[in-house]
Parts: C-alpha cells; structure tokens; sequence
C-alpha cells in the first residue's frame, strides 16, 4: 500500500520536475538567443508556466499522498523526499497564485530594464521596477513567514533551508574582521603579479577551445549538456542529462572565460551527477544554493586557480598562445590569476575581497526588505559601505548597485550562499584532499578522481540531507568558516610573502 502510494507521490513530483524543466529552457533561451523584441510574450509564457507549476505544486492530492506516507515507516531515502515534497507544498501553498504569477511576469520584464538601466548607468530607470519587485518579496516573505520573522529569514530559507539571519551576522562580522585586515596586509605587499600578461590579446576562439577542454577534463559531459555565451555567465540544470552552462569572452581578459567556464562547469557536473534512478525527486535536486555553490567555487579557485593545476595545464595553455605566453613563466601566471585587489565587479572579484561585496548585499537587502532603507538613497548608501569596506567608491551605478542582475530576477536573500559556498568548499576541498592528496593528482591531470569523489559523496545525495548534516557527513564536522580562512591565509601569505 504504502508503495503505491509512495509511487503516486513520485509520479506527481516528476510532472512538477518536467515542467520546471521547460520554464528553465525558456529562462536558459532568454539569456542566449531570444530575439529582442520576444520580451513580451515571453513574459505571459513564463507568467503561464508559474501559475502551471503552482497549482500542481499545490494539487490536494499531493497533500493527501504525503499524509498518508506521514504515518509510514520509511526508508531513509524515501522519508527524505517526503520531507522535502512537504516542504516545498507547504510553502507554496501559502502563495497565492496571482502573487506567483505576478513575480514571474514582472520579473521578466524587470530583467529587460535592468540591462538596459546598467547599459546606460541610470539607476532611476531601474528604480520602479526595483520597487515592484521589492514590494511583491515583501509580499512573499509576509505569506511565507512565522509572526515576528524578520522578511529577511523568510525568503534565506528557500534557498538555505535551516539558515538564519542571525546565523549569517555573525559569520559575516567574522570573516570582515578577518579579511579587511588580510585585504590591507596583501596590498601593503611589495610583491606584485604581472597582471597585465593576462590583459595581452588572446583570439576567443582559442580561449573557448581550452576552456572546453578544461571543462571536458574536469568531467562535463558535452552530450549530456552544452556551453553557450551570455551577459552574466549561469548554469541551467534542465535535467541531469540537459545542463546548459554559459560564459562570457573578452579578448584582453585571458582568464575571465576560464574561469567563468569551470565555476559554471562546476555547477553543471552537480547536476549531471545526481542519481537518474531518483530523478523526479528531491534526491536528485541540489541540497542548497548554498551546497551548489560550494561546487562551483571549489573547481574555480580551489583547483583552477592552485599552482598544481597549472603545472599540467600551463604548458598546454601555452600551445594555445605562444606568443603572448612567451614570456610568461608557470609563476608568473600563477601569481597573476591570484592578484588581489579592491575591486568593484563581484562576479570579477579575488577569493579575498569577495566576500565583502556580499556582506555589503546582505546588509543592503535586509534594510531595503525592512524599509530602513529607501530605494532612492541606495546609490549612496552603497557607495559609503563599500568604500567603508573596501577603500575604493565606485564612479557610476553600473559599478555600484546596478551590477547584478539578482534583483531583477526577484532574487533576494541569495547572495549570502555565495560566502555559504565558499566556506563549504573550503571545508570540503580540505576532506577531499586529505583522502585523494589532491595536489599530485591535479599536477598530472587527473581531475576526475576529485569528480568521482564529489559525485559520491555531495552530488549523488541530493536533499538526503539538509545543507549542515550534509557538509558534517562529508567532512566530518559541522560547518565553520575556519577552514576558509586557514586557505586563504596559507595561500596569499605564500604567495605575497608574510
Ligand atoms: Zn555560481
């Protein structure tokens, strides 16, 4: 009985996975190919698909499965996708279906606007949109939240289930008193890469064929996936075996594509390497925005940014541009995609400063979700912080608060599982290293032992766990910052001599 049951539940999961997946292709084709003036319609189709993916979300049957499975004894497998069916029902259902729907439409325009508002650095021609779609989250978090929660709270919990704001304040007032001081140390160095061997000029078409091998290396299956060009670069897991990843290239920027393709890449093997037998199911879905995180950051800067790497790799990557390579040296280069420096881009921000640009976001949305905080005074108060944090003010907006596209998408309380992933795949780098010794492997080549490793013990699992049982069962213990912070200082203190 309970097996029938149970069966009914997967086969209504699976609907729900099938259309998401046709709602991420037109996401995916928005970003890629769609022609300009498809923004319309484009809009009502994915406002349709929404309110589609709402009501079988919601569908009463679904609700009756679980709670007859409720009173079995299931395996601990089964019991997990229970869970997390139950979850995502309970929380759509405080949704009402005009509100979803309202996101979807708005959102999709608001993306438009804010291209352009970037394009053109005019952040009072965002700023409507930027209060339509704050005032519908506010909306959200108000269905979605317990009495007295802060909205803040309410929407992390989607993306990192059994996190809290507190939680995050106090990592965060950790990691500033450890990296503002570190930042300071790293600039004061005499040391210096040479960065601009990384600036000279490097044919895209090349760039693309090394990151593709690259990515091919690392384990991405190309039949089970493709690699596009898009704005902001992203990883559509459509299905295990439809991940779309994209890049972006830029001929005076040897390095941007690279790593853009492996963090994206990173991504991609997550979701190609859930279990298809579970496909359908929280089993084969990321445990965490901030768990998918973990594995974009480790492949971009844990391995593709560590000397072992390049010391297979930079011979080769030379055969692809002997001439404005000739004089590099292996060390060079290796110091050079490592230089620190107060930067304005996030998305083109070191392993150090990172961090600080989302503390400066996740201080941002709370007031602005809060209302302490008015839309109109956001380009100052940006601009004061992260001078504040950083030491440098940004020229225009589209340096300042109108770089990321989040906003636009309705994505807000998201940023802070970006540092999340960064701790997490330090803590995980240091587990995987200690079984595998990463360092000689990587030296030869072998990147697919660490793809295998992380197959098996983070991608295959799913939502087995939630994201902090998860990283303790992988690593052994619990989630710290500590393990970050020991990388970072071991390797810029070598690398910039303190
Ligand atoms: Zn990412």
């Amino acid at each position: 009985m309970a097996t029938e049951t149970y069966d009914r539940l997967v086969a209504k999961a699976k609907e729900i996975k099938l259309l998401a997946g046709v709602s991420g292709l037109l996401g995916w084709d928005q970003e890629t190919y769609m022609p300009a003036k498809a923004g319309e319609v484009r809009s009502d189709q994915m406002a349709l698909l929404a309110g589609l993916l709402h009501d079988k979300v919601v569908a009463s049957e679904i609700g009756d499965l679980l709670a007859t499975l409720e009173k079995e004894k299931l395996s601990a497998e089964r019991a997990a996708v229970v869970r997390e069916t139950r979850r995502s029902h309970d929380r759509e259902r405080k949704l009402p279906k005009e509100l979803v729907e309202e996101m979807a439409r708005t959102t999709s325009r608001a993306q438009e606007a804010w291209a352009k508002a970037r394009k053109e650095k005019d952040f009072p021609a965002f700023a409507p949109w930027l209060e339509k779609v704050l005032d519908l989250k506010r909306q959200v978090a108000k269905h979605l939240g317990t009495p007295g929660q802060e909205p803040y709270d309410a929407l992390l919990d989607e993306f990192e289930p059994g996190c809290t704001s507190a939680e995050l304040t106090a990592l965060f007032t950790r990691l500033e008193a450890e990296l503002v001081p570190l930042v300071k140390k790293i600039v004061s160095s005499k040391k210096k890469p040479r960065v601009e061997i990384l600036e000279r000029r490097y044919a895209k078409a090349k760039q693309e064929e090394f990151g593709r091998l690259v990515a091919k290396d690392m384990g991405f299956d190309f039949e089970a996936g493709r690699l596009d060009v898009s704005a902001h670069p992203f990883c559509s897991g459509l299905a295990p075996d439809d991940v779309r990843i994209t890049t972006r290239y830029a001929e005076d920027d040897l390095t941007g594509s690279l790593f853009g393709i492996m963090h994206e890449a990173g991504h991609g093997l997550y979701e190609q390497g859930f279990d298809r037998a579970w496909y359908g199911t929280p089993l084969a879905e990321a445990c965490s925005t901030g768990v998918h995180e973990s594995q974009s950051r480790l492949w971009e800067n844990m391995v593709g940014r560590s000397r072992s790497f390049w010391r297979h790799y930079f011979p080769k990557l030379r055969e692809f541009f002997p001439e404005p390579l000739a004089d590099v040296s292996e060390a060079d280069f290796v110091f050079a995609v490592n230089d620190v420096r107060p930067s304005f881009i996030r998305t083109e921000a070191d392993e150090v400063t990172y961090n600080l640009h989302v503390l400066l976001r996740f201080e941002v949305e709370r007031d602005l979700l809060s209302k302490k905080l008015s839309v109109s005074d956001l380009p100052r108060f940006w601009n004061d912080k992260f001078e504040k944090l950083l030491g440098v003010r940004p020229a225009d907006d589209a340096q300042g608060c109108l770089q990321d596209i989040h906003w636009s998408f309705g994505l807000f309380a998201y940023f802070p599982t970006y540092t999340l992933g960064n701790c997490y795949a330090a803590q995980i780098h240091a587990a995987a290293d200690k079984e595998l010794g990463l360092d000689a492997r990587l030296a030869k080549g072998e990147l697919k032992p660490l793809r295998e490793w992380l197959r098996e013990k983070v991608h295959a699992r799913g939502m087995l766990h939630r994201p902090k049982e998860l990283v303790k069962a992988v690593t052994g213990a619990p989630p710290s910052p500590e393990p970050f912070m020991k990388y970072l200082n071991a390797k810029y203190g070598e690398l910039f001599g303190f």
